[in-house]
């Protein structure tokens, strides 16, 4: 079960969240700040600014949830994941987007 299988929408996302053992809340975040996720006693929890419209809610818990899939949450100090470290966010971002051309080219087929 992955990311892959949520967006070609073959599992939902509580299927997703429960398998990495992951939890959205919502809480009023500094404007600039969308989300981060963060580990607390073996929970991945992913926290959005509750300030975003449903669209980007969603699209910034994928991009959460492909952190945890790229296992990014344990090569660095778990603070900084906070604070966008730019090398992460963008391999989360085109992770996302190789996932949904990867999805587009099995339409095709
Ligand atoms: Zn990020």
């Amino acid at each position: 079960m992955n990311l892959f299988d949520l967006l070609s929408k073959q599992i939902t996302q509580s299927d997703l969240l429960n398998y990495y053992n992951a939890t959205v809340v919502y809480k009023s975040l500094p404007f600039l700040v969308d989300g981060f996720v963060t580990n607390y006693k073996d929970i991945n929890v992913i926290v959005i600014n509750n300030e975003l419209s449903t669209y980007m809610k969603k699209k910034t818990i994928l991009h959460e949830l492909s952190h945890i899939e790229l296992c990014h949450l344990g090569q660095q100090d778990k603070e900084l994941l906070q604070f966008k470290v730019k090398k992460y966010e963008d391999e989360a971002d085109k992770y996302i987007k190789f996932l949904l051309e990867q999805i587009q080219e099995q339409k095709k087929r």
